[in-house]
């Protein structure tokens, strides 16, 4: 059995980047993989301009008090004329300094006297000025290769003049849940059967990363129904990832399946919940099998698939952020495997964070994970007092 360090290094290794690319507006780039560094070719902002509404003027002319003509008005998108001797410019924000100004004054430091303004505080050389280039400058490399776009980039790229984007095509991943004991949402239970949620799950998963999603819904649990279906899903995608039948009960086949038509590399992880997970692959495409019970598949596809894919994408930043928090729960059953407790970080009273762990931990109670919004990560046969810190990852950073 791997440890989940050496799984996520194995998995990680085998991870190998797309190469095909395309050019897409870049409007539609959110979440998408950037796959050539992106340089400016200008100054961001392009000239000195004004960081307020006010008066631009020379500050060897002014003090306290000094009247000065205002000789002009210089809005955002214009180009004033060279400041006259002893006058000041009315000017506003973002409009571009004229020659021969220092400095600009904000209105509320000013008072209107007819054509004229008076001056109420001392100003300072380069007060209230934006420098041309103090964002970018030309021949920055704003993007790095491999940047996985959000909003933020997606702006600055821009803000650079960038009207597309060249990322990496989308991965595709063929999903499937197997189990006989599975109906699907909308349809009535019948005795003995319980509804997929991992489709759904998945489904929401996959998408958030920005992939393709390519579903093969449910199959029942005989050898010859999941060989069909990997051997279509390895026609369709990138990547398949099934859900349930990867333990070595009667009814669980997705190992000899994939053996049979491919091969299995890797198998069971000492994490909890999650214990069974396989990595095989199928001719070019990797198959990733996640264990059945919802939380375990929710918990091995958020820590170790979404790394492995977002590498498949091309992303060079894959792991999540954790952080240290102490917590107002005590955990008192220490496991034989490393843990991966659902659990909130949240508010005190009085402003600090805390961490909450929900008390049922069963691999099956899905309403953990709404519940929560993070994982305390704990490692084996330790345990967790009120007031011990314990190292968090939230569900944020591995998600989307
Ligand atoms: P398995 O890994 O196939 O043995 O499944 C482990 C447990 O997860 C069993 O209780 C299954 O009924 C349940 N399970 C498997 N697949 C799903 C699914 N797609 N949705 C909800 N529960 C599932
Ligand atoms: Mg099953």
């Amino acid at each position: 059995m791997l440890t989940a360090d050496q799984l996520l290094i194995e998995l990680l290794e085998r991870a190998s980047s797309l190469t095909v690319t395309e050019t897409i507006p870049t409007e539609t780039a959110l979440g998408r993989v950037l796959a050539e560094a992106e340089i400016s070719t200008i100054n961001v902002p392009p000239l000195d301009n004004s960081a307020m509404d006010g008066y631009a003027v020379r500050t060897a002319e002014c003090h306290v008090d000094s009247i000065l003509p205002v000789s002009q008005r210089i809005l955002a998108g214009q180009i004033g004329e060279p400041l006259q001797d002893g006058s000041a410019a009315r000017i506003f924000t973002g409009a571009p300094i004229p020659d021969g100004a220092d400095a600009v004054i904000m209105q509320e430091h000013c008072q209107a006297e007819g054509t004229s303004v008076r001056l109420l505080r001392p100003v300072q050389s380069g007060e209230n000025i934006r420098r041309a280039g103090e964002d970018i400058v030309a021949g920055d490399t704003i993007l790095e290769r491999g940047t996985r776009l959000h909003a933020a980039h997606m702006g600055l790229a821009a803000s650079v003049g960038r009207a597309q984007l060249t990322v990496f095509r989308r991965l595709k991943i063929a999903s499937f849940s197997t189990g006989d004991e599975l109906a699907q949402p909308g349809s009535a239970l019948k005795a003995g059967q319980i509804y997929n949620s991992n489709r759904y799950t998945l489904s929401g998963l996959i998408q958030a990363l920005g992939c393709e999603w390519i579903d093969l819904g449910a199959i029942p649990d005989t050898l010859s129904a999941t060989i069909t279906a990997l051997q279509r899903a390895s026609m369709l995608a990138d990547v398949i990832i099934s859900s349930g039948g990867v333990s070595v009960g009667e009814a669980d086949h997705i190992k000899a399946a994939v053996a049979q038509i491919g091969a299995i590399e890797l198998w069971k992880v000492a994490m909890k919940p999650g214990k069974p997970l396989a990595y095989g692959r199928i001719d070019n495409t990797d198959f990733i099998g996640l264990p059945g019970n919802p939380v375990s598949a929710f918990t091995t596809f958020t820590l170790f698939t979404r790394p492995f894919l977002l590498k498949r994408m091309g992303a060079t930043h894959v792991l999540p952020m954790s952080y240290s928090v102490p917590s107002a729960s005590a955990w008192l059953k220490p496991g034989s495997r490393r843990e991966f407790l659902r659990a909130r970080v949240q508010h005190t009273d009085n402003g600090a964070t805390e961490i909450q762990i929900y008390p049922q931990q069963g691999s099956g109670v899905l309403a953990s994970a709404v519940w929560a919004n993070g994982f305390v990560d704990l490692p084996a046969g330790q345990t967790v007092e009120i007031g011990d810190s314990v190292r968090f990852i939230p569900f944020s950073e591995v998600t989307q």
